[in-house]
């Protein structure tokens, strides 16, 4: 029976749904911005963020803003673009605190995890306060080791770069073979620890790389965290 030290998670689309969040917070944002004065179309509006997420990424923070610099002047009738924008972030950060949860099955899965000798960590690309936020919104930061979290601004190593899982791993102090990595990106989530001889679990329940395919093949691919319970049963012989 293969033995198992430690298990990694990614947090965006692995934890729960970002895409869908990221949707519906946006939606919202753009129907703010037209309750607040704005007077562009919402589909409009809606394409044009949609441009501005794709030019600057994802976790810019000022989306907004460049959405408003690039909306004809007379679209402000008059308004103030800076209350136009407090109208927008409100909104979003308004649906965050409403709606940011994990997936049904996350949580469950992660108690047990801590509740066993398993080293439960993060391994994820992203703003360090950003991503560490969003572990205590979801209210999973209690199942996770203090010193198994990773974060790639706070490292100053970013995926795909298999340095960043080689630091997890040299600093919880475990063998590639006996660690596991959970993620939803295949050049990001699985080629990398895959290289470095991790076992590697693909989710394939949401977000944008669904379709992408992988280099390398996972150890094992789930569409929930109920399927990789039983692999962690089955193949590892966890009581979780
Ligand atoms: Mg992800």
């Amino acid at each position: 029976m293969a033995r198992l030290s430690a298990v990694f998670f990614d947090i965006d689309d692995t934890l729960y749904s970002t895409s869908e969040f990221a949707r519906r917070a946006r939606a919202n944002s753009i129907d703010a911005m037209i309750a607040a004065g704005l007077e562009v179309d919402s589909r409009q509006l809606s394409a044009e963020l949609d441009e501005v997420i794709a030019e600057f990424s994802s976790n810019y923070s000022y989306h907004f803003d460049k959405l408003m610099a690039r909306v004809p002047p007379e679209a402000l009738g008059g308004h103030n673009p800076a209350m136009i924008v407090a109208a927008a972030v409100v909104a979003y950060h308004e649906t965050k605190f409403r709606e940011l949860r994990p997936y049904d099955d996350v949580p469950g899965l992660l108690a047990d995890l801590a509740a066993s000798d398993v080293t439960t960590g993060i391994i994820t690309a992203g703003p360090t306060v950003k991503q560490a936020e969003k572990l205590v919104r979801l209210d999973v930061a209690r199942y996770l080791a203090g010193n198994a979290i990773f974060i790639s601004d706070q490292i100053g190593i970013s995926k795909p770069n298999p340095k960043l899982y080689m630091r997890a791993l040299n600093t919880v102090g475990v063998q590639p073979h006996e660690a596991m990595y959970v993620g939803d990106n295949p050049p990001n989530d699985i080629d990398p620890p895959k290289s470095l001889g991790m076992i590697t679990v693909l989710s394939r329940r949401s977000g944008k790389y669904s379709e992408v395919p992988c280099l390398s093949k996972p150890d094992y691919t789930i569409s929930s965290f109920t399927e990789l319970r039983e692999i962690l049963r089955t193949d590892f012989a966890l009581d979780v």
